[in-house]
């Protein structure tokens, strides 16, 4: 008999359910007994849902009210001094969210996707201790509601590199103590009655060294041992092929395996894995939301099935934590289209379908309905468009390449600007109020005319405009009052983009993004943002910065098509902004920024595949913005990581000037331009805008005093390292007055030098 099992479902609930909870707690509108209760709640109906959907192995402890990396550094009683509140509770949420006056902890991206996790905090004293239950109650909770589940754990291994060691120790020393606590974890269950446990250990799928080699190997000899539970090993995110040799030795009963991002590993895991090891099949895709072709599936699984049927289990490739709860809320969503799409729900009864059919009880009328649905989307006149696909045909090394180098373009960019030295510009967006979030609302509710909301946007456009003149910003920007995401605005004005009403997927904590979905072959009906480049550039002398977001960060937060390489819908879009750059620029737009801040995020796991992806991003960047004369000038902007290690791929944008977040590391990213001389004009975020804390024109001053050590006075802007649009105008204000008053001291003192080398 062939089971079926889930790795995760998603936390946040069809509503958002969790967010609204979570965030009434922290505003004391609701007590934390009310907070257990009603998460309480949703867990249960999730777990009905999956039970329901005649799921075999439903899991328990997948949920959390923040994250689940954070769940496990509770669980083990990693807290540290400065989060200490009276109760555990708050202490939880002081760790993720910072109170008073401590910050927040760290927090990155879980591997290649947008979901962010807490960063665990160890040094060589850290002492581990069984703190939080969780894992037991939650069992324990679905238990008395008459649901078996398998509690599912991050892996003593993973959580260890998943860590900071913040005194530069050995990751490895603190292993022993760390598996006590799990040791103890794992016996609790058994005696609570469980019978599986999932571990998830997704760093199997990356390059790891001997040393974490070794630590899987200990951790799984002992935790073996432990107790009778039987230990299913999760992986997911790509091929462990390079470590098969040794997962297959592990002592553990279970694996699961990937097979949507790497289903050529299927026969090399078959011949390796002992035979009495049971594998988790995960066919479905859980990173994405096309329907899975059960047909097609269900021929790939035929040859495993044979030769160990009894020891199967079908499965979403990962947690379903990444993709919408469920498709039926969309009303609004073309008919078509809507056949093509599976979210969590859904998925859930691809598995069961697929389960059932190989194990005697084929529902051929739903199988015949998706091969139907299959078929259709793989026709479909909507996702097929022969003038994009002209397009492509069309393209030419040469349309990848600007007409001459930066050295000369930046001559005759001088000549044409004649901007000053570390000449000041923002990055785009300034606050978006109250005041402007309501208009938005209003405008989409029908409430204001078309006529009203622009007039409305105009008059904040012009304000925004009047004031950088005044201040004297040298490059100043519209202000993107009319956009309410950097993806969604470009993806509403794009053919082959559709938008969820309820498609909601957990960004961390109570924090979620509503994903575009690109279904079909991308163009642009018509210019896009001419209209407010050009209404701003009439209010000054100065030259407007135009503001697009670039190809790979619009792909990079989407729901991407399946159907072919993604490098190929990046292209596509490249394309559309391609003809948007010419068409700015024909507006009298000479300054064009292309956001691409998602450009590193996009890296693979695995680096020997980096190059691949990197060539065709930075080519995808090149051919949106190499359409312009050397005259108008690209600006790139990038933040949210560590650009240290492909600071080579980020000059061959060969983007003008870049802008690029710093301030929080305290310009440690000017490092690496100490030893890579970066040839363009770069403008290193002079200050936070992720903090409400105003800087002084002194610090911001210091600032470029040592960037100035790295950079040369010609190549540096001023600007800071984001957009201000979540900052209020109280903030923002004297932090951009700082930061021109800073501009200029520095600009003076270079230019009272220069005046002395001349003289
Ligand atoms: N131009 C965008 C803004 O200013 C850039 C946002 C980003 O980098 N995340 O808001
Ligand atoms: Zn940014």
């Amino acid at each position: 008999m062939i089971l079926t099992s889930n790795l995760g479902f998603p936390r946040i609930g069809q509503h958002r359910e969790l967010k609204t909870l979570l965030e009434s707690y922290w505003k004391k509108e609701i007590s934390a007994a009310k907070l257990n209760e009603s998460t309480a709640a949703l867990r249960e109906k999730h777990w009905r849902q999956q039970k329901n959907a005649g799921i075999s192995h439903i899991p328990s402890n997948d949920f959390s009210l923040y994250d689940h990396v954070l769940d496990c550094a509770f669980m083990a009683g990693v807290i540290p001094e400065r989060y200490q509140q009276e109760n555990l509770l708050d202490t939880y949420f002081a760790m993720a969210r910072g109170h008073q006056k401590v910050t927040a902890m760290e927090m990155t991206k879980w591997f290649d996707t947008n979901y962010h996790y807490i960063v665990p905090e160890l040094n060589a004293k850290t002492q581990f201790k069984l703190t939080s239950l969780k894992i037991i109650t939650e069992f324990c909770e679905a238990k008395a509601l008459g649901i078996m589940t398998r509690p599912v754990l991050l892996g003593p291994v993973s959580f260890l590199l998943l860590s900071k060691l913040r005194d530069n120790s050995n990751r490895w020393s603190l292993l022993p103590s760390l598996l006590e606590v799990y040791k103890e974890v794992l016996l609790k269950l058994e005696n609570a009655g469980a019978e599986w446990v999932q571990i998830d250990e997704p760093f199997l799928v990356c390059d790891i060294d001997n040393f974490a080699k070794e630590a899987f190997k200990k951790t799984y000899s002992e935790l073996s041992k432990t107790s009778s539970l039987k230990l299913l090993l999760a992986t997911y995110f790509g091929s462990i092929k390079g470590n098969l040799e040794f997962i297959a030795s592990l002592p553990i009963n279970g694996l699961h395996v990937d097979l949507v991002r790497t289903p050529n590993q299927l026969d090399a895991i078959q011949t390796k894995l002992p035979k009495d090891m049971w594998i988790s099949l995960g066919v479905i895709d859980g990173r994405n939301i096309w329907v899975t072709h059960l047909e097609k599936t269900l021929a790939t699984l035929q040859d495993i099935i044979k030769s160990r049927g009894d020891k199967i289990m079908l499965a979403p490739s990962c947690s379903l934590l990444h993709v919408p709860v469920d498709l039926n809320l969309e009303k609004n969503l073309d008919k078509e289209l809507l056949g093509w799409l599976s979210f969590a729900n859904q998925k859930l009864d691809e598995l069961s379908l697929l389960a059932n059919a190989l194990n005697g009880k084929k529902d051929t009328p739903a199988f015949e309905k998706n091969s139907a649905a299959v078929k259709l989307r793989s026709t479909s006149e909507k996702i097929h468009n022969k003038a994009v696909s002209q397009a492509i045909s069309a393209v030419i090394p040469k349309m990848l390449k600007r007409e001459k180098p930066f050295k000369e373009r930046a001559i005759a960019q001088k000549s044409k600007f004649k901007l000053p030295l570390l000449p000041t510009t923002t990055i785009g967006s300034y606050p978006q109020t109250k005041e402007v979030r309501e208009a938005r609302a209003k405008f989409k509710k029908g409430e204001i005319s078309v006529a009203q909301y622009e007039k409305f946007l105009e008059e904040k456009t012009l304000e925004v405009m009047h004031w950088q003149d005044e201040m004297g910003i040298d490059v100043p920007v519209h202000g993107e009052f009319e956009r309410n995401d950097m993806v969604e605005y470009f993806g509403e004005q794009l053919d082959g983009f559709a938008f969820t009403e309820y498609g909601w997927v957990q960004s961390y904590g109570s924090r979620c993004v509503k994903p575009p979905i690109i279904y079909g072959d991308v163009s642009r009906p018509k210019a896009m943002t001419v209209r407010w480049s050009a209404y701003a550039q009439k209010q000054t002398t100065k030259p407007v910065k135009g503001m697009l977001t670039g190809p790979v960060t619009i792909l990079q937060w989407s729901f991407v098509r399946d159907d072919q390489p993604r490098s190929l819908t990046c292209q596509q879009i490249a394309l559309a902004i391609r003809e948007e750059v010419s068409d700015l620029e024909k507006a009298g737009i000479r300054i064009i920024q292309i956001d691409e801040p998602a450009l590193r995020e996009g890296l693979p796991l695995k680096k020997s595949e980096w190059q691949e992806y990197l060539n065709w991003a930075v080519n995808a960047f090149l051919l949106s913005s190499c359409c312009v004369s050397n005259e108008t000038q690209i600006h790139t902007h990038m933040c949210y990581s560590d650009f240290n290690d492909i600071i080579e791929q980020i000059a061959a944008l060969d983007a003008d000037v870049i802008s690029i977040e710093t301030s929080r590391s305290a310009m440690e990213l000017l490092d690496v331009f100490a030893e890579f001389k970066y040839p363009n004009d770069i403008g290193p975020g002079i200050y936070d805008i992720h903090s409400p804390r105003v800087p002084t024109q002194v610090e911001i001053e210091a600032l470029l005093e040592k960037a100035l050590n790295v950079l040369s006075p010609s190549q540096l802007w001023v600007n800071p390292d984001c957009g201000l649009k979540t900052r209020s105008w109280e903030e923002v204000k004297p932090a951009l007055m700082s930061m021109i008053a800073a501009a200029h001291s520095i600009r003076k003192k270079l230019e009272s030098n220069i005046n002395v080398v001349m003289a």
